[in-house]
């Protein structure tokens, strides 16, 4: 039988109206290409931030959604006298930018605060040309000090490459590397005190390869300053022993050493089940840090950290920036200085905090929300959470 060709037409074209008709009624097909579904219903201004972050928006009211766009709006805003503090290697570079893309897209853009590079050698012309084309801001480049750096000379190097050859037959991640032990006494006490940063109150660290999965539209540094808060972290956990086993008997002598600089209403809770007798390996995930200089500058902070420097465990063992600055923020500040940043989508392999419910819908996040390492048996947010 002969069809003719407008029937063909007329065929085709009702076959594809279903398709329409049908798939515009499926859900995922609505959330992905209706403009309206980019948005949380009524748009930004329903996207406001809970009550704890309102104060945090200097301008007149929070921001809309036009005013998140229009850059020149924001300019006259409320700032805090803040940076994002990026330690890296020139090979991070790529990786790297993956990260400040993020950054820049979910908060900066608008936001506009200037970066920190540090790194223990100079940073090639290629990192800072392609670092500093991603951001309106300024970026700043710093070389490390070598002494603030390097393995001090008063280390024993006998003893410290026997605890390096311990690790490797313990398999310790990084338990035979230097340059990580470099790293993380160096983020534990002198990232702060390098000179271009300090002109600054708070920083933000971040690290190549991490994913940002909300956009933020109120100014987390503000909330900082507002709150008096000294540390906000997204994911905390449990440290290997193998890593810091003697980290806790330095930090009993030198709090009997000195009582008074703990605060009532500290987070002690947080670090030991039994009061402080033993340490329970909980650290906030210091990858991410959103943090008071001062508070790292500030008389107990100081003593404490060269009171581990030296005991040597950053060499003798492998102790990480994350106990260290989680144990002086939990016992030199008040519990409510240290804050959750609960409606930041946040992932460093191979965790991710990924914000449930309202938050993440106000804060347009892309992770899925069953795969949140929150309450997950080998995370220590739930003793956080206690202690309020
Ligand atoms: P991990 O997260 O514990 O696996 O450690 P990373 O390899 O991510 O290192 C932590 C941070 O320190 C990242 O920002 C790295 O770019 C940086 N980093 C690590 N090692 C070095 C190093 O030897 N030199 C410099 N300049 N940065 C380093
Ligand atoms: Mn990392």
């Amino acid at each position: 039988m002969m069809i003719p060709r407008w029937k063909y037409i007329g065929i085709a074209g009702g076959f594809i109206f279903l398709l329409h008709l049908l798939a515009s009624i499926h859900p995922t097909y609505r959330a992905t290409t209706s403009p309206f579904n980019l948005l949380p219903s009524g748009g930004w201004k329903a996207g406001i931030p809970p009550d704890s972050a309102v104060p945090s928006w200097g301008g007149e009211g929070l921001p809309s959604a036009d005013d998140l766009r229009n850059d020149e709006a924001l300019d006259g805003r409320r700032k805090a006298n803040a940076v994002f503090v990026v330690l890296a290697r020139n090979s991070d570079l790529w990786p790297f930018l993956d990260s400040m893309r993020q950054m820049e897209d979910r908060f900066n853009h608008w936001a506009k605060y200037d970066y920190v590079f540090l790194n223990e050698e100079d940073f090639s012309d290629e990192f800072k040309k392609y670092t500093q084309s991603m951001t309106k801001a300024n970026c700043h480049y710093g070389k490390i000090e070598p002494s603030h750096w390097y393995q001090p000379d008063w280390i024993d190097e006998e003893k410290a490459t026997k605890a390096r050859e311990d690790m490797i037959r313990k398999k310790v991640i990084y338990g035979h590397s230097v340059p990580y032990r470099n790293m993380c006494r160096f983020n534990s006490g002198f990232f702060y005190r390098h000179p271009l940063l300090a002109d600054y109150d708070y920083y933000w660290r971040i690290e190549p390869s991490v994913k940002f999965f909300c956009d933020l539209n109120y100014d987390p540094f503000l909330v900082m300053q507002d709150e008096k808060k000294v540390y906000g972290f997204t994911l905390s956990l449990y440290e290997y022993i193998e890593t810091i086993p003697t980290l806790w008997d330095a930090v009993k002598e030198f709090v009997q050493e000195h009582p008074d600089y703990l605060p009532e209403g500290n987070a002690m809770q947080f670090l030991s089940d039994d009061g402080g007798e033993t340490y329970n390996k909980c650290h906030f995930w210091s990858n991410f840090e959103i943090g008071d200089l001062n508070f790292w500058r500030s008389e107990p902070y100081t003593e404490f950290f060269d009171y581990l420097d030296r005991k040597g465990g950053f060499y003798y063992e492998r102790w990480g920036d994350a106990p260290v600055h989680s144990i002086g923020a939990a016992l030199f500040a008040k519990k409510e200085q240290i804050h959750w940043f609960e409606d930041i989508g946040y992932r460093h392999e191979p965790f991710q905090h990924c914000p449930q419910g309202d938050a993440h819908t106000r804060g347009n996040c892309w992770c899925d929300q069953g795969n949140n390492f929150d309450f997950e048996w080998y995370s220590c947010t739930k003793r956080y959470v206690d202690m309020f």
